[in-house]
């Protein structure tokens, strides 16, 4: 299978809009086993649009392009794939009443140039665009697929989902396809491949690593002729790669690391504060992002300045002067003054040089500690991230998840 993606649109040429399309499309179409080889974007000329698709077309079977659906005179897809593919346009009647419905509800006048988006190539779908007027394409050629999303993320994902995933899967398969990811954190990309290339992997089992700040997701993709022999050969893989990286997994496909938290502690039964200084609350919002964690989420404490750390958590004005903010008797007492400030079973803290500026001697940028404290007594990590302030910020929060992930599991044994 050969695949690319030719987006379409100046305002990304000209470096004025990211584009985001490429980087979901080719992540989408990676999950279901469909590499992606080459990315083209071209600006909105329709021989530019005409040339790029019909060069794409004499490598790939499979283009998927983006933008340009619009009713707007600078809106040149379909044309371009009409002629690229030597077809006429034709007026899809079930586009065109959504497309007058869509006017309608808003009270707005019908606009002649609006129909424009009511027509598409002779031989190909209309796909329904849940959020807004032009649809989407799927042209199925002899040995090809050509198809077609508006450039707006959202219609773009919406009809990528409802529509052209579901046909993909088909197209692809005289047979089934099953994938997995398994989600670590604390490891790095090449600590990872070092564990997993001892497994020796069957090459009928696609591997691919998907790093991020802190967090290695690693994804098994399989092809078989039936759904059940597709998992026969991923289960003993899954199995092998989740014993080879130990308790650096934290989940399975979409599962994040604060739900992961979350259910733990709900299983231990335990509520939890924290109080943050470097990460301004980061972990607060990571931990109340999970539906339900009132159960167990007592609240939190941005303690910047160091008034706070004393007045709020009741850090000693003793251990500031004499370690400093960013030390980890500080940490310490700040995990014990929110716990109990707050009544919670647990208490976290997070104190750092997020940078760029702030280091002193023997205290680096992204040098940052933590703090946690339970009824039982108390822990502290150092750590020494890299990157900018926010980099800093991130992994210092996925740190503090991940510790506190460790923590529960080693308690509730
Ligand atoms: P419309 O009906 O809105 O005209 P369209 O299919 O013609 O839809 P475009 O006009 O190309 O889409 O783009 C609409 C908006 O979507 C652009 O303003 C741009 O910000 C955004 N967009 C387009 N292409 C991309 C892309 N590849 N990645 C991210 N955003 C994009
Ligand atoms: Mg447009």
């Amino acid at each position: 299978m050969n695949a690319e993606l030719l987006t379409v649109g100046s305002e990304l040429t000209s470096g004025a809009t990211i584009n985001t399309n490429t980087a979901h499309l080719a992540r989408r179409l990676a999950e279901i086993g469909i590499a992606c080889r080459r990315q083209t974007s071209v600006s909105d000329e329709p021989t530019l649009v005409r040339g790029a698709l019909e060069e794409a077309l004499q490598r790939s079977n499979l283009v998927i392009l983006t933008g340009g659906l619009g009713p707007t005179f600078d809106d040149v897809t379909m044309e371009a794939i009409a002629q690229a593919t030597r077809r006429p346009l034709v007026l899809m009647p079930g586009a065109a009443a959504t497309i007058r419905r869509f006017y309608l509800r808003r009270h707005r006048r019908l606009q002649r140039a609006a129909m424009r988006q009511a027509y598409v190539p002779r031989g190909g779908q209309a796909l329904p665009n849940p959020i807004g007027t032009a649809p989407g394409l799927w042209l199925s050629l002899e040995q090809q697929v050509v198809v077609a999303l508006p450039g707006v993320p959202s219609e773009m994902r919406a009809i990528l989902e409802a529509s052209v995933m579901p046909r993909l899967k088909r197209w692809l398969s005289d047979g089934a396809i099953e994938s997995r990811t398994v989600r670590t954190v604390g490891l790095v990309e090449l600590q990872i491949q070092r564990a997993l290339q001892r497994l020796r992997i069957p090459p009928a089992v696609e591997l691919g690593l998907y790093p991020a700040l802190r967090m290695v997701d690693v994804r098994l993709t399989v092809r078989a002729p039936s759904r059940a022999q597709a998992r026969a050969r991923l289960a003993p893989v899954e199995a092998a790669v989740r014993r080879a990286l130990g308790r650096a997994v934290y989940g399975t496909d979409d599962e994040t690391l604060e739900r992961v938290v979350g259910g733990l502690l709900l299983r231990r039964r335990a509520t939890i504060a924290v109080a943050e200084s470097c990460t301004g609350g980061m972990v607060c919002d990571r931990l109340t992002n999970v539906p339900g964690s009132s159960r167990y989420m007592r609240g939190g404490v941005v303690a910047y300045h160091n008034d706070l750390k004393r007045g709020l958590l009741m850090v000693p004005a003793a251990l500031l002067t004499r370690y400093g903010a960013v030390s980890a008797p500080v940490a310490r007492a700040m995990a014990h003054g929110v716990r109990r400030a707050t009544g919670a079973d647990v208490g976290v803290s997070i104190t750092g040089i997020a940078g760029p500026s702030g280091a002193t001697a023997g205290k680096p940028v992204g040098l940052v500690y933590f703090g946690l404290a339970d009824r039982r007594g108390s822990r502290t990590l150092r750590s020494q991230f890299f990157g900018d302030r926010l980099s800093i910020k991130t992994q210092a929060a996925q740190t503090a998840l991940n510790w506190l992930r460790l923590y529960l599991l080693n308690v509730t044994r």
